[in-house]
């Protein structure tokens, strides 16, 4: 069973994100450079970590410490606006170890 990233729902497990908690990740602010400039959301189900849209609120994208520069939307599924940090990254992850 898969879930379609609409900006509402965790994609890993299909939980609404008004169950979702704000998460804070040292590591992966370090990492990534739209977390560090954004907020993260925690599902409450699963414990996938998502970028919250700073439009509308919504999760953006899912950020985990694999990540690809692929896997980015390059808009908020749910309100279309784009952040310019994820649009720019070039997937190189982890910026300073
Ligand atoms: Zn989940
Ligand atoms: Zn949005």
């Amino acid at each position: 069973m898969s879930h379609q990233e609409d900006g509402v729902h965790c994609i890993v497990c299909g939980k609404d994100q008004d169950q979702f908690s704000i998460a804070h990740d040292e590591w992966m602010r370090r990492a990534f450079l739209f977390v560090e400039q954004g907020q993260l959301k925690m599902c409450a189900g699963c414990g996938a970590k998502y970028l919250v849209c700073e439009s509308c609120g919504g999760l953006y994208c899912r950020i985990h410490p694999a990540l690809e520069s692929w896997e980015l939307p390059d808009k908020c599924p749910k309100c279309g606006w784009v952040n310019k940090d994820v649009t720019a990254w070039d997937g190189t992850s982890a910026r300073h170890f």
